[in-house]
């Protein structure tokens, strides 16, 4: 006989773990299905492992600046498979935390590859063979993959997805990445700070294209002050592979120039795992490769659910896991709030990190917003000169009329632990007047939020 539960989940990345771990908490029967590893590609092969490495990046960069602090450090140098098997012991660490988690919280795992059979079922292929499992609520939670484009497709050797890039099977030396958004800069930052000669390719007008044109021009300075090459408005039309060595065809400005890299990532954006899971036999609507939902995340079909990357953008690990807790509580039979996109943050890791919120200034202009924008620079703060880290920004992005803070901005040392303070005013819609209220502790690099709210309203005290 079938096993019965109340919230079955089809994959255990952030979005899934979590929509089970609280289902269980509501009461639920709740179950994991999952076909790798628990804690899919985020703490497997995305958020996690990449920030360990870039830490260890980080650290090398750090001792490099050694005399700038009064300290030596002789013979800096690096192993990179130390590097690399220290980023895999994050993940596997954590991998048995979510393991442990979901055991603490009496949610049965069961490990094999899920499809929807008929209403309320779902197969597992496991090692023993397949099995039915039904329930009452089900999770579409499968996460996605690497986009492959034609032409560009990795091979595991000379061109890498951030799969390959997270394992590499050496330290490029001439390196091109293929994409700017938060994953390519991530590792194009990674292995120039380790000394890869590195070159960027963005197809549109400027890099990390999401965020606002002062923080993407800030950053690319920077990146390119570190003696990385960006090209933006930058296509790569094919990639001629020999031994060791791969030729990139590159068009600009109608013009195709020849560049020999010895290994190149690929990191041109994601596709849903929408695949074999009999979605169009259920019901289910698909958008090219994502599952399509209203802002509860419910497919139409009773019962069904989509949470994550497989339900579209943003593709954020915070935005899965909200939506989980979403779908277990209106499983559970109450009245959670939507997940709101314009209170989700993006973080990028690089080296400066770049964090943001809300709109941007060009966004709130065409939406129509008359704007107030403050600025605050870096080298304004004691703690950030203190800390040797003068360079970056924080921009607020206000609604002149109401004083609603529309949207922040921000590029430097940390910004990525700071940006949750803007994330907390944007879901409190939060007013210039509370934030500038606000007494922010001194000496720390959130005074920065402080007088960027400030300057918004020409207050700004220490610029
Ligand atoms: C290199 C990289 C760095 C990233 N860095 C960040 C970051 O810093 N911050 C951030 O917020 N996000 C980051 N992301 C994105 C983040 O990893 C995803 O947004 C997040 O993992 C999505 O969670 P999910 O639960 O939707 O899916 P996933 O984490 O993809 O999990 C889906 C799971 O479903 C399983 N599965 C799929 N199909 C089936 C099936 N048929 N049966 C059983 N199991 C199945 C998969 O094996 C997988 O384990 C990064 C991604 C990458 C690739």
């Amino acid at each position: 006989m079938a096993a019965t539960y109340d919230f079955l989940v089809i994959g255990s990345g952030p979005g899934g773990y979590v929509a089970a771990i609280r289902a269980a908490q509501l009461g639920l029967k709740a179950c994991v299905i999952e076909r790798e590893h628990l804690g899919g590609i985020c703490l497997n092969w995305g958020c996690i492992p990449t920030k360990a490495l870039l830490r260890s990046s980080e650290v090398f960069h750090l001792m490099h600046r050694a005399a700038e602090f009064g300290l030596s450090a002789d013979k800096i140098g690096y192993d990179l498979p130390a590097v690399v098997k220290r980023s895999r012991g994050v993940a596997k660490q954590m991998e048995g935390g979510v393991k442990h988690l979901l055991k603490k919280n009496k949610v049965d795992v069961v490990m094999g590859e899920a499809a929807l059979a008929g209403k309320g079922t779902v197969s597992v292929k496991t090692d023993k063979g397949t099995e039915e499992i039904s329930a009452r609520h089900i999770v579409i939670a499968t996460g996605a993959r690497a986009r492959e484009l034609p032409g560009l497709e990795a091979d595991g050797d000379l061109v890498w997805t951030y799969k390959h890039a997270l394992n590499p099977p050496r330290m490029p030396k001439k390196l091109l990445v293929i994409g700017s958004g938060a994953i390519g800069i991530e590792f194009a930052s990674f292995f120039n700070t380790l000394g890869a000669e590195t070159t960027v390719v963005e197809v549109l007008d400027r890099v990390l294209p999401v965020e606002d044109a002062e923080i993407s021009a800030f950053a690319r300075k920077q990146f390119e002050k570190q003696g990385m090459k960006i090209m933006e408005k930058s296509m790569v039309k094919q990639l001629d592979r020999a031994k060791g060595k791969v030729t990139a065809n590159i068009e600009t400005g109608g013009k195709v120039e020849k560049m020999e890299f010895d290994t190149v990532i690929s990191a041109v954006g994601i596709v849903g795992n929408v695949e074999n899971l009999n979605l169009e036999k259920a019901g289910v609507k698909v958008d090219r490769t994502h599952v399509v939902t209203d802002e509860y995340c419910r497919t139409g079909v009773d019962g069904l659910y989509a949470i994550g990357d497989v339900a579209g953008a943003p593709w954020l690990a915070h935005k899965a896991s909200h939506e989980g807790v979403m779908v277990a509580e209106l499983a559970a039979g109450q009245h959670p709030h939507p997940v709101k996109p314009s209170a989700i943050a993006g973080c990028t890791y690089c080296h400066p990190q770049v964090a943001s919120v809300g709109l941007t200034e060009a966004r709130a202009k065409e939406q129509g917003y008359e704007v107030k924008v403050g600025k605050f620079p870096f080298i304004g703060n004691g703690k950030a000169v203190a800390l040797g880290e003068p360079e970056g920004m924080i921009k607020t992005v206000f609604d002149a009329k109401t004083g609603e803070l529309l949207g922040a901005h921000m590029v430097g040392a940390e910004v990525t632990e700071l940006i949750q303070g803007y994330v907390v005013a944007r879901t409190l819609e939060t007013t210039e007047q509370e934030l500038m209220e606000t007494v922010f502790p001194h000496p720390t690099l959130s005074e920065m939020m402080h007088e960027s709210v400030l300057a918004a309203y020409g207050r700004q005290i220490h610029m």
